[in-house]
Order: structure tokens, then C-alpha cells, then sequence
């Protein structure tokens, strides 16, 4: 099997299994409570803490475990409209093609009252900082971008959008699932006054995440009950799941330039192998992107098709398409770059990991272009389209 799909979740390291193992035997102790034995816990969920942080230039105090990604966007946005509410600011600025984490969010936030400008990402998949400054307005609460696109793996100016919001002292929040752990992150540097993360985007656990909350921001509680994470998301501690998270983040960082340099040469030589197929297009930008993220277009085959004959042939991958939720709507991050209706569901998306062989990219190289083949073949819209009856969108 060729797993293909990273950026949809990954394998936990070996090393992060292992640095597990002991919670669930010697050190199951409860991290609240007052022995010694619990203590022990206690004391990892606190290192797990101090490194999460390191990794990001944040304190440890403004880390707060949470079960993941979503649940990081949620409560950080949630937080922040809160905060605006107070100070009768409801005006929220994102983009239009965040992770639903976000979108769902933000959508709830409308109907309760508050207004949200969308920015469009243009064709490369960025937002302009020119139309994020003119979108800013006296009463905008929250900036929410994007670190790096999910399905396209464009790389936000985040930076920039960082020093901007920090001028207009307005809080900025980016959901850094994909971005953490393949790209460096300094949240100072950054000016960022919020971030989510995930582990299972870089080979930790699945079900745990952090949020970063820059210190003198008033986050809101989350969860009510006990006094974990200062009293803000009550819940027994999730300590191997932390701590696999903590160490699968910091290997990923000490890896990170050596990892990224491997998965770039993969990564572009499917660029241009695959780039040869006649009318296929890279969605997004080619060089601001993560460095394992392949996407493309290829007209006249339907996105699904591809990735059933991928997986008879061993190849697990992914289309970007919302079809796995039993909705046939393209993309809605190909639409927000400009992708036309029946080119955005003719998608592919590759995502590479460390354990990402050459061997197993030569075969997806020889592989891709006979399927896209066979399915020309079959494809009405295919045979319209070599007719002349119908234009070409790529
Ligand atoms: C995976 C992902 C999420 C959701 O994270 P979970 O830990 O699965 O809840 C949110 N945002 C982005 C960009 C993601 O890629």
C-alpha cells in the first residue's frame, strides 16, 4: 500500500509510540491528583507542555492541550468573538477558503449577529494584503487565516498579516494544523495571537491538539468542571496522547529542513511528470506551498473515479472533493481559486511524508497517466471536448 493522503492524517512515528507506552502502564496515574504516582504524570504533562511551546517560541503557559484541530478553531473563535462582543466589535475577517473547523464557525457567528468578510485567495490560493487592510474595519474583533491550505497547501503571508493585524490591535488567529511541524513557526516573530494545531498532521496521536493563546489575551472557557488547563477545559488529562504529541512535534522540527528537502524533490518530480498530461493544471501556488503537497486538475475525468482506480492499484490519495460526505459539490477551495465547476472535480491530491519513498513515486508516475487515459476514454465530457463541441477550460 502507498499512503499518499498526509495531509488527511499520518502514521504515528515509532518513537512517538513508544515515548506512549508508559501512561498506559507504569504511569497511568491521574495528573490532578495529589500522590506521588500521579505526580509523575503531572511532571510529563508539564515537559509535554514546555516543549510544545519551545517549538513554537510560545511559553508554556500559553499552550492549552485541546483534542485537536477543530476543536482548537472552535474555541479560539469563539473566544475571540466573545472578547468582541464585550467591546461591541462584531466584524470578523477570513478567507473563503479555510477548513470547515473555521467556516462552520464562522457561519454559527453570523447568525448569531455577527458580520464576516470573506477574502478571496485568488488563483495562486493567497490572500492580498492590500484587500485584508482595506477589509479592516474599527469594529473587526478577529482576523482568522490560514497557515497553509489543507487541499492546496498555499502558504499564507502570515508574517505580514501578523505585523498588520498588530498595528490595528486586532487579534489574529491562524489555523496552523497543516503548517506545524512542516514549516517554521515563530509565534512572536509572527505577531500570531492564536494558533491551532493538530498531532495526527505530524505523525503524533489522533484526538490531540494544542491551542496557543499569546498571554494577556482573555480566552474563555471551553469545558466547566475541574481545574485542567488553568481552569479553562475541564477533563482528566489525555497524558500519552499529549506527550506522543509533544515528541512527534519536537522530532518533526529537528527534522523539519531535511524532511521538507526530501518531500520538495518528490513532490516536483510528480509536478513534472504528471504536469505532461495534456490538460492538467497545478492548483495553487507552485512555489509558496508545503513542501509534500501535490494538487492538480486533469479536465474531462470525474475526481472520484481517479482515486477508486488509485486504490485497486494500491495507491491511497485523495480528490479535495467534499465527496467523502456524500456530496457531490467540488471543492469549495478549487472554486475559491477559480476553478470552473467540471474542471475542480477532476482533482488530485498527493500528500508525502518522511516515509515517502522514490520508488513508491515512480509507480504513482506511471500509474496516474494510464488511468487518466482509461478514463478520457470513458468520459462523455471527454469525447465533447475533443470534438470541439465543448472549449477547454485547461
Ligand atoms: C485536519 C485539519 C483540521 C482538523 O483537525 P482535527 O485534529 O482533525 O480536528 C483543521 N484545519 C486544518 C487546516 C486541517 O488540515
Amino acid at each position: 500500500m502507498i499512503y499518499l493522503d498526509n495531509a488527511g492524517t499520518t502514521k504515528v512515528s515509532k518513537k512517538v509510540k513508544q515515548a506512549m507506552l508508559p501512561f498506559f502502564d507504569e504511569d497511568y496515574g491521574n495528573a490532578s491528583s495529589l500522590y506521588t504516582f500521579g505526580q509523575r504524570a503531572k511532571e510529563q504533562l508539564e515537559n509535554a507542555r514546555a516543549m510544545v511551546a519551545k517549538c513554537l517560541n510560545a511559553q508554556p503557559r500559553e499552550i492549552y492541550f485541546t483534542s485537536g484541530g477543530s476543536e482548537s478553531d472552535n474555541w479560539a473563535i469563539n473566544a475571540a468573538a466573545q472578547i468582541g462582543a464585550r467591546q461591541n466589535k462584531k466584524h470578523i475577517i477570513s478567507t473563503t477558503f479555510e477548513h470547515h473547523a473555521v467556516l462552520h464557525t464562522l457561519k454559527k457567528l453570523e447568525s448569531q449577529g455577527f458580520e464576516v468578510t470573506y477574502l478571496p485567495v485568488h488563483e495562486n490560493g493567497i490572500v492580498r494584503l492590500d484587500e485584508l487592510k482595506q477589509a479592516m474595519r474599527l469594529d473587526t474583533c478577529l482576523v482568522t487565516i490560514m497557515f497553509a491550505n489543507n487541499e492546496i497547501g498555499t502558504i499564507q503571508p502570515i508574517a505580514e498579516i501578523g505585523k498588520l493585524c498588530r498595528e490595528k490591535k486586532i487579534l489574529f488567529h491562524t489555523d496552523a494544523v497543516q503548517a506545524t511541524g512542516h514549516v517554521a513557526i515563530d509565534v512572536v516573530a509572527m505577531n500570531i495571537d492564536m494558533l491551532s494545531m493538530s498531532s495526527h498532521k505530524f505523525h503524533g496521536p489522533k484526538g490531540v491538539g494544542a491551542l496557543y493563546v499569546r498571554q494577556g489575551i482573555a480566552l474563555s472557557n471551553l469545558i466547566e468542571g475541574g481545574a485542567q488547563e488553568r481552569g479553562k477545559r475541564a477533563g482528566t488529562e489525555n497524558v500519552a496522547g499529549i506527550y506522543g504529541m509533544a515528541v512527534a512535534l519536537q522530532d518533526a522540527v529537528a527534522e523539519m529542513k531535511e524532511v521538507a528537502a526530501r518531500e520538495t524533490k518528490l513532490r516536483d518530480k510528480l509536478f513534472t511528470e504528471l504536469g505532461k498530461i495534456p490538460h492538467s493544471a497545478i492548483n495553487g501556488d507552485r512555489k509558496h506551498r508545503l513542501p509534500n503537497n501535490f494538487n492538480m486538475c486533469f479536465e474531462g475525468i470525474e475526481g472520484e473515479s481517479l482515486l477508486l482506480l488509485l486504490d485497486d492499484a494500491g495507491v491511497c490519495a485523495s480528490s479535495g472533493s467534499a465527496c467523502t460526505s456524500g456530496s457531490l459539490d467540488p471543492s469549495h477551495v478549487l472554486l475559491a481559486i477559480g476553478r470552473p465547476h467540471e474542471v475542480a472535480h477532476g482533482s488530485l491530491r498527493l500528500t508525502l511524508s518522511k516515509y515517502t519513498t522514490e520508488d513508491e513515486i515512480d509507480y504513482v508516475i506511471k500509474k496516474v497517466p494510464e488511468i487518466v487515459d482509461y478514463l478520457r476514454k470513458m468520459s462523455p465530457v471527454w469525447d465533447e471536448l475533443q470534438k470541439g463541441e465543448r472549449k477547454y477550460a485547461l
